[in-house]
């Protein structure tokens, strides 16, 4: 393992902007932290690269203790979503920036530095750029110069934060599969922060997903997906539909009869979860979910359904994928085939 975050608090004048957050980071690994705004994401990364030092926990890098080295000690590197390009310098003279101000023990020869940027800048495809400035590029070969700056350190971790967040979708999309075709090549342990989803299932070897300060869940793109295990997983990646029943004696209720589903949780309100693709469209006299529609409309891939439940006098929507001819129906039974329940909070 290379990088742990353990038991980490954080707190800024009393606001918990982090609680008992721990994390650990294989090497090579590129991790994905996914977020709405404000949920602690800048403040896990900052925390990672040493610019700010945790209320409680520790971080080891390896099995050191962080908290002994300074930020320079710990080598990171940093991108950000706005470019901190240094204007005033050449594309080629901001690559090899790190390397210039390092101590001269640890300094390589000028000739070397510029040997290594311009590789780099290979890497990265700005060849033939080297003697332009930052205002002279367009934004996202601004960030990929900020990513060869950060890689030209030989970092131990990469640290990116919303790198393309300040990007239009068109160019973001493109240096998304750009950035993992780099990490395949290089392997750098990275940590990447985004609120963008997408980004992050394309992405990440692994996804954390955070909200107020707390990691919700770690795992796989798929198994975010696939295997929420929060209401607000399910909520904030993909599409999901929530119904409110009841628990009793094992059996999940809707309205004033039984859906066919188990539950092993005590008896009391709950909350459905379920994907529109799990959505099975079944023989309306079996245990099942039925209800009168009253409205669907189509959102890219899914149709959304308004139904007048059976046995209710609630009106609910549901997902269902838009091949259904949802359009046609004047009533719809269904069950899902995955889904989760979770007690009513
Ligand atoms: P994110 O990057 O996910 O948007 P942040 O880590 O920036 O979230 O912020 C998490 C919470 O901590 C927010 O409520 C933010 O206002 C607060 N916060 C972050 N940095 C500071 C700071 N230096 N002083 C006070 N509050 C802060
Ligand atoms: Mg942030």
């Amino acid at each position: 393992m290379d990088v742990r975050v353990s038991g980490v608090r954080k707190e800024f004048d009393r606001f918990p902007a982090l609680h008992d957050v721990s994390l650990d980071i294989n090497s090579g690994e590129l991790i994905a932290l996914l977020g709405p705004s404000g949920s602690g994401k800048t403040t896990l990364l900052r925390l990672i690269a040493g610019l700010e030092t945790p209320t409680d926990g520790k971080v080891f890098f390896g099995d050191e203790d962080a908290s002994l080295k300074s930020v320079q000690e710990r080598n990171v590197g940093f991108v950000f979503q706005h470019y901190a390009l240094f204007r005033h310098m050449t594309v080629i003279d901001n690559v090899g920036f790190g390397l210039k101000v390092r101590p001269s023990n640890t300094r390589p020869s000028t000739d070397e530095i510029r040997r290594r940027s311009s590789e780099l800048l290979d890497f990265v495809q700005l060849s033939g750029l080297e003697k332009r400035y930052p205002a002279q590029l367009s934004g996202g070969q601004r960030q990929r110069v900020a990513l060869a700056r950060a890689m030209a350190i030989e970092p131990r971790i990469l640290l990116l934060d919303e790198p393309f967040g300040a990007l239009d979708a068109k160019v973001r999309k493109e240096l998304r599969r750009w950035l993992r075709e780099i990490h395949d090549k290089t392997k750098h342990t990275t940590v990447f922060v985004t609120h963008d989803q997408d980004e992050a299932l394309e992405l990440a070897d692994r996804v954390v997903v955070m909200s107020q300060g707390r990691i919700e869940q770690i795992g796989t793109p798929d198994e975010v997906y696939d295997k929420p295990n929060s209401p607000f997983v399910y909520s904030f990646i993909g599409e999901s539909s929530t119904l409110g029943v009841r628990v009793e004696n094992g059996e999940l209720w809707l309205a004033d009869r039984p859906i066919g589903l188990k539950s092993e949780l005590p008896n009391g309100d709950a909350s459905l979860y379920f994907r529109p693709h799990d959505v099975e469209i079944v023989d309306g006299s079996q245990a099942c979910i039925a209800g009168t529609v009253v409205a669907s409309r189509r959102v890219g891939a899914t149709r959304r359904v308004e139904l007048d439940l059976r046995g209710s006098a609630d009106r609910v929507e549901i997902g269902i994928t838009a091949d259904h001819p949802a359009t046609e129906m004047s009533g719809i039974a269904f069950r899902p085939k995955h889904w989760r329940v979770f007690p009513k909070n």
